[in-house]
């Protein structure tokens, strides 16, 4: 007969879930104090509505033959926002490639992210000067950026400097062994690091349910130590405060975290894509009544800090920079083709050294 196992009981989790503001925009219960200052709730509403009017302009430029590929973030503007308030300018950001908001916020120009989709590396040559500076290009392959990150970070505590290093990535991204190695590693050495995952319940066309057996992808920072929580991703409040509570922990030493931003991929995943075949038109249009925007402008006026001619102006404010920025990249005269060469080595190794100098010699038109 066998022995009665022994059972040891290790630990056991609750997974927090924040919201303070639900759909309709009404408050669901005493708010942080950065909501009491009218001008700074403004201002975040105000970046919403830009990112939109820039990811509307990214959209119709790709539609239109004179824009790459393109990853729109419609719907998960709140996230990028939130990355950028949260953020002090010392800190660093590494993107995935849907918080343009954030980037945005630290200074990265709009027609640079136009330049990126466009093919151009210099859109990542972010300017000097800026809290963007020191962050990263977006990584569109998924989740290679997350171990990075812990070495960023343990760079970061090696030198004993006082940043947080963010690290954002999708829900897909949670399914792949460079995010698990990453949550492993990170408590180990105690990094100020966060991550944040950008749920949008899609990856390309594998929804949620079935990218994971986890009942929560926060729950995933469990087995490496650290803290994993959830928050409403479209609520602007909620998602700020949970990322400032985590950058800040980061910062006085108590270690990495996971934030679950939970939000809707409202577009296509790229314009390469066609989300029609394989969601429904009822799910999209139930999640546009949880749009983040709206959310807002509805607590904005609900507290008479918003009217029809304030937003009158942040429209035509959006349509204006996002019309710039696009004159901004379709005027920039491309690079020449060796250009390939000049990005991804610090130093080029000789052998692509005579492959540069072939393209080079080919002329503008790479034609050999
Ligand atoms: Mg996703």
């Amino acid at each position: 007969m066998d022995p009665t196992p022994a059972t040891t009981r290790i630990a056991q989790f609750d997974v927090c879930y924040t919201q303070f503001l639900d759909p309709q925009g009404r408050a669901r219960g005493e708010l942080p104090g950065f909501a009491a200052d009218a001008d700074e709730m403004r201002d975040m509403y105000r970046w919403l509505a830009l990112t939109r009017a820039f990811d509307k302009k990214a959209v119709a430029l790709q539609r239109t033959g004179r824009l790459g590929t393109y990853a729109a973030c419609l719907g998960q503007e709140a996230i990028g926002v939130a990355i950028g308030k949260a953020l002090r300018p010392e800190d660093i950001f590494m993107p995935a490639y849907r918080e343009y908001a954030a980037q945005f916020l630290r200074g990265v120009p709009m027609q640079n992210i136009l330049l990126y989709w466009g093919g151009d590396e210099r859109g990542m040559a972010y300017p000097e000067g800026t809290p963007a500076h020191h962050d990263f290009p977006l990584s569109v392959p998924i989740g290679t950026h997350v171990p990075q990150a812990v070495g960023v970070a343990y760079a970061v505590r090696l030198r004993k400097q006082p940043r947080v290093v963010l690290a954002s990535c999708g829900d897909g991204a949670t399914s792949k062994g460079d995010f698990a190695e990453a949550v492993s590693s990170a408590k180990l050495w105690n990094l100020p690091l966060v991550f944040l995952v950008n749920n949008n319940q899609w990856a390309i066309s594998v929804p949620r349910e079935r990218q994971t057996g986890a009942q929560t992808l926060a729950q995933k920072a469990f087995a490496g130590g650290l803290p994993g929580e959830q928050v409403d991703g479209n609520d602007m409040i909620a998602v700020r405060h949970v990322l400032e509570r985590a950058v800040e922990r980061a910062r006085a030493g108590g270690g990495p975290s996971l934030v679950e931003a939970i939000t809707y991929r409202l577009h296509d995943h790229t314009t390469a894509d066609d989300a029609r075949r394989y969601r429904s038109e009822d799910e999209v249009k139930a999640a546009w009544e949880r749009c983040p925007i709206k959310r807002l402008k509805a607590w904005l006026e609900g507290r008479s800090w918003w009217t029809d001619a304030d937003e009158e102006r942040l429209q035509a404010e959006g349509a204006a920079r996002a019309e710039a920025a696009a004159q901004a990249f379709l005027t920039t005269p491309p690079e020449p083709p060796q250009a390939i060469f000049d990005h991804l080595y610090e130093r080029l190794p000789s052998q692509f050294e005579w492959q540069r100098e072939e393209v080079k010699s080919a002329g503008p038109k790479g034609d050999c």
